[in-house]
């Protein structure tokens, strides 16, 4: 017959948690001098759209931009915009999401400049070749 064995002793093992500890963004226990930022570094994901499929063939929108913004278990989408009043996001022109737009437009050569107006129905240049 079996000895008396200690059947939950043997069993208190823990899983290791890897995955924490190689996330060392937005550890509670850091605090920051500023409380009202956010220490997380968010990852951007900047996607050209069709405006004038979005926006209807007589917009005046000249770039449109889906950025998807993902930081530590938190996400969320913006659709930033360029027309003749400048760039702007749905969520305001302060959005964070705006400047990686305008790098992205840079890529493939639409200068969202100031001077832009000068550029009379040079739409076609936006357009992506497959
Ligand atoms: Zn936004």
């Amino acid at each position: 017959m079996a000895k008396t064995r200690k059947p939950g002793a043997v069993r208190k093992r823990r899983r290791k948690v890897v995955g924490m500890r190689a996330r060392r963004v937005g550890h509670p226990m850091r605090k920051t001098s500023k409380p009202q930022a956010k220490p997380e570094p968010a990852r951007f994901d900047v996607r050209a759209l069709d405006h004038v499929k979005k926006c209807g063939p007589g917009t005046s929108v000249q770039v449109l931009f889906r950025v998807d913004e993902r930081s530590a278990g938190d996400s969320r989408t913006h659709l930033v915009f360029y027309d003749r009043h400048g760039w702007y996001c749905e969520h305001g022109r302060d959005c964070p999401a705006v400047p990686h737009a305008q790098r992205e437009a840079r890529k493939f050569g639409f200068t969202g400049a100031a001077h832009a107006a000068s550029h009379h129905g040079s739409t076609h240049n936006g357009r992506m070749r497959a």
